[in-house]
């Protein structure tokens, strides 16, 4: 069975690639699946919340790049 770009926890490595989480293959899916919703922040901010109590060490802004930033809708000019 092909491994799913998953992250492993509480690490937050991708468990197929090998990647931060989420990885590149993981935000494709992500958006995907809740960018027509509008839940696609909220996805992020829950995974943020979820790393921030198991990876403390690393930076909030690391972490807010990480798994919220990509999740904004690109703003036109
Ligand atoms: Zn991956």
């Amino acid at each position: 069975m092909i491994p799913q770009h998953l992250a492993t926890r509480p690490e937050w490595i991708c468990r197929a690639c090998g990647q931060p989480c989420p990885c590149p293959q993981a935000r494709v899916r992500l958006a995907a699946v809740h960018q027509e919703t509008g839940k696609l922040g909220r996805i992020g901010y829950e995974m943020l919340e979820l790393a921030a109590k198991e990876l403390p060490d690393t930076p909030v802004a690391e972490l807010w790049d990480r798994f919220v930033a990509w999740t904004e809708p690109v703003r036109q000019p």
